[in-house]
């Protein structure tokens, strides 16, 4: 047991929290000069004004999410001990989901570990830290990573940007051992990821299922991965037996480890480097179009306010994909937007669709992999949508 101080919720406030949620918000908590004064990111009792207690947490007064709960009783200790049996715990459920060490081992609220994300290589983990919480439990986190996991390489990949909104430094560093370049094994390819380097840490574990799904449509046909990164679709679906593969990215690393990944598994498939709206226009005008067509863009919606802005460029992507879809073709279209809804972005992609004049039945509507588990009271959480077309 720990001694921790304690924050108060104003009279009648903590909607959420007190609905299930793992999240008090700035206005809900009496700030006065104690609460106000407490270092960024420390252990408290989270109270009620009645008196109900919500439990352990972690305590930042300038966040809007001033308060994210760890564990539902006061004055728990948290240390490595107890940090290594929420990684044991979620350790426990990838290792039921799948056969290769391959995975994000642990994804935040949705592992009852607020603020923290690992992604598991095989023998390198890489741990990105997104408050000051967590940043201050980084040595028990350490700890409590070597019992659970024992990995020989730990990469801190700190450079997300909500680091910034909680006072923290973006910084890349090894936490242990040597940093290397991996290879991620996924529906039987294996794909090169730059952990250092690459887009978060350096391999979309999301997309596991969705590339499973777009492969089995694949065989004998042929297939534009738009926004291949490092190739994932398009490899999955040469794997498959896809007739040709092409991915279109505008990053060169990212192309390159695609065309590495593909001579390694003996795969046929070409990448290009290119603005992906610019070559769906190039290749629509020159009347080529493909079977089965993805398109799995960066977020088009960064923000609240760019809603506006961002779902008509995911109606344009649409429009400008469907174009490229060969009859009786295959759409998959992507958004990792957290600020687009499930029903906003399928009414974007329809409407895109039907814009192309073609006509179009959705027969799948899917999230992240099952390695991306969403705490239930926080579905807002659940950011990434792929939805499959098909098309008459
Ligand atoms: N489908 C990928 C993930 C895509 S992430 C997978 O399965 O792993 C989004 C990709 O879009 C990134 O690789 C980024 O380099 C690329 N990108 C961003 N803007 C682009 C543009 N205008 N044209 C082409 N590619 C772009």
């Amino acid at each position: 047991m720990s001694d921790h101080p304690t924050v108060r919720l104003k009279p009648r406030e903590g909607r959420r929290v007190r609905a299930g949620a793992p999240w008090v918000f700035s206005n809900e908590v009496a700030m006065d000069v104690a609460t106000k004064a407490l270092p960024p990111g420390s252990l408290v009792n989270v109270k009620g004004d009645d008196g109900r207690e919500f439990g352990t947490g972690y305590f930042t007064p300038s966040s809007l999410i001033a308060a994210r709960l760890l564990d539902a009783g006061s004055n728990v200790t948290i240390d490595a001990a107890y940090l290594s049996k929420r990684i044991v715990r979620a350790l426990a459920l990838r290792e039921a989901l799948f056969d290769r060490p391959f995975y994000r081992v642990v994804n935040a609220e949705g592992d009852g570990l607020p603020g923290l994300i690992i992604d598991r290589y095989g023998d390198l983990c890489v741990v990105q830290i997104a408050t000051a919480g967590m940043e201050r439990l980084i040595e028990p986190l350490a700890g409590a990573i070597e019992l659970a996991l024992a990995p020989e390489t730990i990469l801190l990949r700190n450079d997300v940007a909500a680091r910034a909104l909680e006072g923290l430094a973006s910084e890349v560093r090894p936490l242990k051992g040597a940093v290397r370049r991996v290879a991620v094994e996924e529906n039987g390819v294996r794909y090169f990821a730059d952990p250092a380097a690459g887009q978060k840490t350096g391999w979309y574990f999301d997309q596991r299922d969705n590339r499973a799904f777009a492969a089995q449509l694949a065989k004998g046909k042929s297939v534009l991965d738009a926004y291949s990164y490092t190739g994932g679709f398009a490899l999955a679906a040469a794997k498959a037996g896809a007739r040709e593969a092409i991915g279109l990215d505008s990053s060169a690393p990212a192309l390159a480890l695609a065309e590495e990944s593909a001579a390694a598994n003996r795969l046929a498939a070409k990448f290009v480097g290119c603005d992906v709206f610019e070559e769906l226009e190039r290749l629509a005008g020159a009347g080529e179009s493909f079977d089965l067509v993805i398109a799995d863009p960066p977020p088009f919606v960064r923000s609240r306010k760019d809603l506006e802005p961002g779902a008509k460029a995911y109606r344009k992507l649409a429009r400008l994909a469907a174009r490229v879809t060969a009859p009786s073709g295959f759409l998959v279209l992507a958004s990792c937007s957290h600020n687009i809804s499930q029903d906003r972005f399928g009414v974007e992609c329809a409407t895109g669709i039907a814009r192309a004049e073609r006509r179009s039945s959705l027969i799948r509507s899917a999230g992240a992999s099952s390695d991306h588990p969403v705490h239930p009271f926080l579905p807002e959480s659940a950011y990434l949508k792929t939805l499959v077309y098909a098309l008459d």
